[in-house]
């Protein structure tokens, strides 16, 4: 089973007020987040941006216990 991280757009440096959160396993979601990034923060597909992008990352997990704890199940 393959773990799942998110990336929060508030985590990340950006003037158009973005709050979009992506999750995914690590590949999905560095893949979105750079397209996400381009197309709407206007940033360049660089490696810098993907190693940006690989520090945000955060383990869903960890972000849903530090929430109130929904016993959302899909
Ligand atoms: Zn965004």
């Amino acid at each position: 089973m393959s773990r799942r991280v998110i990336i929060d757009c508030r985590d990340f440096p950006n003037e158009i007020g973005c709050t979009l959160l992506i999750s995914g396993n690590k590949k999905e979601v560095l893949n979105a987040a750079v397209r996400h990034a381009v197309e709407e923060h206007g940033h360049q597909d660089t490696p810098e941006l993907k190693r940006q992008i690989k520090s945000l990352m955060k383990n869903e997990k960890e972000i849903i216990h530090k929430k109130t704890k929904k016993g959302n199940k899909k």
